[in-house]
């Protein structure tokens, strides 16, 4: 697996380069504008132009953005169904004009409607954005099944699949803190293959296009959408291992949305903790090592303000 970080694109979008070599990112993920607000303002290319020359030198590889926090493609109120179509075109676009591979996107909530009425609204819009947009993947994330959430299921993103006709540019990124809230235990390479060999099944292997290397404060099977240092949670070093040496995830980027172990979001000691692993320097008893290393800086429960909370937070009440 390639290995990356969520970072910050505060200041000038081409900052985010910079800052995720700082943390030694292979590939990286960003917000296109700010993920708390609708407004949409395209970025002047001379900007693109830098982040593109930077990305280039740095050669990150793949470049991914991900939706704003509001977007919710199963809206039943037009103009919140509308607003989230703009934004996840917006994003597309700015995508394409940096050669990014696609926008991760949470499909949304039900808001209380039945499946089959949410299904038929979440296509309605991926078809829009579809439409407006050529090159880049919309890649949907699966949910860990909090509340109304959609996507928590492998067979619920293949009924999207199939109402798209199985569009070429429709893509998955699995979560992993996601999948394990949503009962599928990483915390083993039994689990994992379990796990993998289901997504296979029911929606193909082939679109997989994309990981989010998150452990899971939250218990198995909970529904909890609470991300953890890589070791720090439930899914720990063995379920990780297991996951980024996997022959299968080979070439894909996985994409790191962990707290901290200082609490300031996605860093270098989780993305070297993942890369230790990858290349076999971290091994059983070498992982119970950095795990006590890394305890003292970072007990669980007092996560305040942290990317969890903030970043997976269901959408404004009412909406
Ligand atoms: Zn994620
Ligand atoms: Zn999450």
């Amino acid at each position: 697996m390639r290995l990356g970080a969520h970072v910050s694109v505060g200041g000038k979008i081409y900052k985010a380069v910079e800052r995720a070599v700082k943390i030694g990112c292979e590939c990286l993920q960003i917000f296109v504008g700010n993920p708390r607000q609708w407004r949409l303002v395209p970025y002047p290319e001379e900007d693109l132009e830098a982040f593109r020359r930077l990305r280039e030198e740095a050669g990150l590889d793949p470049l991914v953005a991900h939706t704003p926090y509001l977007v919710n493609l199963a809206s039943p109120h037009p103009s919140y169904s509308r607003n989230s179509i703009a934004a996840t075109i917006f994003c597309m676009q700015t995508m394409e004009r940096l050669g990014g591979l696609g926008v991760v996107t949470h499909i949304g909530s039900r808001k209380g409607a039945s499946w089959p009425e949410a299904k038929g609204r979440v296509l309605r819009a991926i078809r829009q954005i579809l439409e407006a947009t050529s090159t880049t993947l919309l890649l949907l994330e699966n949910s860990a099944g909090s509340g109304d959430h959609l996507g928590a299921t492998f067979e619920e993103l293949r009924e999207i699949f199939e109402g798209l006709g199985w569009h070429p540019r429709v893509g998955i990124c699995l979560d992993s803190a996601h999948l394990f809230a949503a009962g599928w235990d990483l915390s083993t390479p039994k689990g994992v293959e379990a796990m993998l060999e289901a997504f296979d099944e029911t929606v193909g292997l082939d679109r997989l296009k994309l990981f989010h290397l998150n452990d899971s404060r939250a218990p198995l099977g909970s529904h909890r959408d609470r991300h953890e240092n890589i070791g720090e949670g439930e899914i720990g070093l063995m379920g990780f291992l297991a996951i980024v040496r996997h022959p299968k995830l080979e070439g894909i980027a996985g994409i790191i949305e962990t707290p901290g172990f200082n609490q300031t979001g996605p860093d270098r000691k989780n993305l070297s903790i993942l890369k230790q692993l990858r290349e076999g320097s971290l091994g059983r008893e070498g992982g119970r090592r950095a795990r006590g290393l890394a305890s003292p800086l970072c007990s669980k429960g007092t996560h305040e303000a942290l990317w969890p909370r903030d970043s997976h937070r269901t959408s404004p009440k009412g909406l």
